[in-house]
């Protein structure tokens, strides 16, 4: 069996939901971990406070769409995978700003292939790629289709869009320059530490927020949306997974199960015991051309990387719901509580 002991891994988007549960995985794992984390003012890199004292663990400042820092990093930490993670990742919010989204998620992921190729060709690379691919391929067939690796990609947002050329950025570094270039087309996922406005994390902060008395209401958008809904910390097994198998190739990770924004809602409720009162809809919320439906077929991932989601629908519920109640809470008891929850 081969160590991880002298490997060193370079994640970008290390402040995000997956960066934060990836590098908890490499670590234990013996990885020397390299987060690439963008300067902000307002603290982003707060999820990883916890993974911060471990001598292996590094954080270096840099920005995808500035390919002289990512140039910079590769050269310095040689890595031997790199996992390119950062995104604008807010479908809803990239009709509002299409040309970063493309800045960010397009253009950004060609910084970090050409800085391997000229650096460090011999690096394995993942790409965060997205079931948005499909968009409008899943609309054209009425909603109810199962989608996998050989599903056409015809996406319905300036996200989707991003992903694709990123996607396909990944498949020519891959075949023009065969470099070890894989992507993970990732249905949705989440976990204690989603992004608030994500509606998963929308839906239990809130809640818990009105069971604590803290607010009355909360307003969300289209309920009728369907989404395949698994559990980041799964998904980045997944990610790791794809990087050992013996060549790059794409794979579909998913539950193979939907279910609507409202049943995420219902059962929510259920463990804060509130009811439709404490929630408005408003329809200007809903995105301008919303896929109603995603499932995802992860088969080939089990049959290659022996890949299966081990956390069940009721349970990211109650993992969710369990953090946001602590974290909520205007006791600083239960607050310091909430880490107990993350996984
Ligand atoms: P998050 O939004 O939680 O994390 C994205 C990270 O990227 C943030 O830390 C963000 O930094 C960083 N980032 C954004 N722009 C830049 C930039 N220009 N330079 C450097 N870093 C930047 O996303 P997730 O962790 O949920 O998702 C990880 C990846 O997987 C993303 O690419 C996403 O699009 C993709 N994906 C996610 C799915 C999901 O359901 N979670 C499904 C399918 C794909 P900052 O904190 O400063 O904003």
């Amino acid at each position: 069996m081969t160590s991880n002991y002298n490997k060193t891994v370079i994640i970008t988007g290390i402040g995000g939901m997956d960066g934060f549960y990836l590098s908890k995985l490499l670590l234990d794992k013996g990885y020397k971990v390299i987060g690439i984390l963008r300067r902000s003012a307002n603290q982003n890199g707060q999820r990883l406070r916890s993974l911060r004292g471990s001598p292996n663990f590094h954080i270096v400042y840099g920005d995808v769409t500035d390919s002289a820092s990512i140039t910079t990093i590769v050269k310095q930490f040689q890595p031997d995978e790199f996992y390119h993670l950062a995104a604008n990742s807010f479908v809803g919010c990239s009709w509002q700003s299409p040309s970063h989204v493309i800045e960010t998620n397009s253009i950004g992921t060609i910084n970090c292939l050409d800085a391997l190729r000229q650096h460090k060709k011999d690096c394995r690379f993942y790409f965060a790629g997205s079931s948005e691919m499909y968009g409008d391929y899943v609309k054209r067939h009425g909603g109810h289709v199962i989608l996998n690796e050989d599903s056409p990609m015809i996406a319905a947002s300036p996200y989707g869009v991003s992903k694709v050329t990123g996607y396909q950025m990944t498949r020519v570094y891959r075949e023009s320059y065969d470099m070890f270039a894989a992507c993970g087309i990732l249905f949705n996922h989440s976990a204690p530490l989603r992004g608030e406005e994500f509606f998963t994390r929308k839906v239990t902060s809130n809640l818990a927020r009105i069971h604590w008395g803290l607010q009355e209401t909360f307003t969300l958008g289209n309920l009728d949306a369907k989404r395949d809904e698994g559990y980041s910390g799964d998904y980045v097994i997944a990610m790791h997974a794809m990087l050992q198998h013996d060549k790059p190739e794409d794979f579909v990770i998913a539950t193979g199960k939907t279910h609507s924004c409202r049943e995420w809602l219902y059962f929510c409720q259920q463990k804060f015991q509130l009811d439709d009162r404490c929630i408005t809809v408003d329809d200007s919320l809903k995105r301008p051309n919303e896929i109603n439906v995603l499932i995802g077929d992860a088969s080939k991932a089990k049959e290659l990387l022996g890949w299966v989601p081990s956390c069940s629908f009721d349970q990211l519920v109650d993992k969710m719901c369990q953090y946001d109640y602590h974290l909520q809470s205007p006791d600083p008891t239960f607050v310091r509580r909430a880490d107990e929850f993350l996984f």
